[in-house]
């Protein structure tokens, strides 16, 4: 037995840290020692239970109904309902499926192919969603000052097809928070829904306006939010596996619910996607939100965003760097002068033991880097500072990766669909992605040729690496 699990650990040798606070993406570190314990020991309590059927273990029910009344007491939701998901990605897929089954059974849309307005800058689980569910996504520019939904343009993007409306409280990419108040209130004026995506601010935000910052307004105290969806994986600091989709009604989640009576065998009856499912990130996450408590999130909050501000302003000041936005919550995105490449940025900070996560360049906004800032990253702060200080004076010297302007020329013209195996395997060469059997050391290649290639190049390159990655030895 100790063989295997030493194996395990082996293995991890080669994985981000988890924690620590040096990884400033996929993974949030409380610092707190027995908080993490805790969440650990509820996993293992509860590996294999099945939360498919909430009258076969009953304590599950009781902590996920005690889970999103936590929830939408800190997002002001008085009668709100919820989910407990997988993560975000799958609570914004079901609000999706949601709005698009209300809308088909009230004829919303008139028979027509379902449509959501939603913010360039919603996170790419919506697009998901639309390709999951045949919903289209009409993409509204945001403001290019402030990276905020524009709610004129929202507006002018409705239609008789619109089943939602779409805000973030913040984006992913800027850390900033959309106006939710007039984006809620131009839905509900055409009785369609509005998912604010809170996902990785809803469980930071509520704390902050506790704490005294000035929080814009998010939740359900806003006239017209239908839904929000919030991860525990993230800024509740539980293990992996567990997010929120609450609904302002008990009516709206309705049509989220599945149900299928009509074969041999159990009637099934399922709140998400999933149907077995692990109870482990939901015990897990109940028992740490438990042990942490409010007055430790609000604690965990505020060292966090008063380290992403710090980091903000110590950013601002190298020489070469811009603050893309001011962080609302706990997130930072930087961008760098035609001296380095953010690619190179985070390259050199992984040398120095510090992950960071390039953000590929988007329409006419360049290239940047993002960074979530956990509790833990705040005791390292100034080392953080340092390394990125560092990093950067480094990047410019060694100035940004040159992509030689005939393959670039070349990347825009090919058309992905146009492209055999063989082809993709030619381009993942060229890419220093070729075997899928090591990654380069480097990234800063790699992110330079994805970037000068348009999004649907970009994605096929990806996914014929994802093919070519996930194959048994
Ligand atoms: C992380 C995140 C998601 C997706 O959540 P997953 O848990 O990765 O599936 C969606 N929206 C926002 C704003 C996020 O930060």
């Amino acid at each position: 037995m100790s063989d295997v699990l030493a194996r395990l650990r082996a293995l991890q040798q080669g994985d981000l840290p988890t924690h620590g606070g040096q990884t400033l993406a996929y993974v949030y570190d409380s610092g707190l020692a027995e908080a993490d314990e805790i969440g650990r020991r509820a996993l293992a309590q509860y590996g294999a239970t099945n939360g498919l059927d909430p009258t076969a273990f009953p304590s599950l029910r009781t902590l996920e109904n005690e889970l999103v009344a936590w929830a939408a007491r800190l997002l002001q939701g008085d009668g709100a309902v919820g989910t407990v998901t997988s993560g975000g990605t799958e609570s914004i897929l079901l609000a999706v499926q949601a709005a698009r089954d209300a809308a088909t059974v009230s004829g919303h849309a008139g028979g027509q192919q379902p449509s959501m307005v939603l913010p360039s800058t919603a996170h790419a689980a919506f697009h998901k969603a639309a390709h999951y569910f045949g919903v289209r996504a009409v993409m509204v520019d945001v403001d290019p000052v402030t990276f905020q939904a524009d709610p004129a343009a929202m507006a002018a993007a409705c239609d008789d097809t619109t089943v939602l409306v779409v805000a973030s409280a913040p984006s992913y990419a800027h850390g900033v928070v959309d106006p939710i108040p007039e984006l809620a209130q131009l839905a509900a004026e055409r009785g369609i829904r509005c998912h604010v995506d809170a996902c990785i601010g809803g469980w930071v935000l509520p704390y902050l306006r506790a704490d005294g910052v000035d929080v814009a307004p998010f939740d359900f105290a806003v006239p017209g939010v239908t839904s929000i969806s919030v991860d525990l994986h993230k800024y509740a600091y539980t293990p992996k596996g567990a997010s929120i989709l609450l609904h302002r009604t008990p009516a709206l989640r309705r049509p989220q619910y599945f149900a299928h009576a009509d074969w041999p065998g159990y009637t099934m009856l399922n709140s998400t996607t999933q149907s077995t499912k692990s109870g482990a990130p939901l015990a897990a996450a109940w028992a740490v939100v438990h042990h942490i408590g409010d007055e430790g999130y609000q604690r965990l909050a505020r060292t966090s965003y008063d380290a992403t501000l710090r980091l903000a302003e110590a950013a601002a000041k190298v020489e070469g760097l811009t603050v893309l936005a001011r962080p609302a919550t706990t997130l930072l995105a930087l961008r760098s002068d035609e001296r380095a490449d953010v690619f190179t940025i985070a390259d050199e900070l992984t040398a120095l033991g510090w992950f960071v996560q390039p953000q590929l360049s988007f329409r006419d906004q360049p290239a940047s880097l993002h960074l979530s800032m956990s509790a833990a990253t705040a005791a390292g702060l100034d080392d953080l500072i340092a390394a990125l200080t560092q990093a950067v004076a480094a990047a410019q010297a060694a100035g940004p990766v040159q992509i030689a302007p005939e393959l670039a020329e070349a990347a825009k013209a090919l058309d992905p669909a146009l492209l055999d195996d063989d082809a993709f395997d030619g381009l993942l060469q060229l890419a220093g992605l070729g075997t899928g059997e090591t990654l380069p050391d480097r990234m800063a290649p790699v992110n330079a040729l994805l970037d000068v290639a348009p999004p649907r190049l970009r994605e096929a390159l990806l996914i014929a690496f994802l093919d070519r990655l996930m194959r048994p030895a």
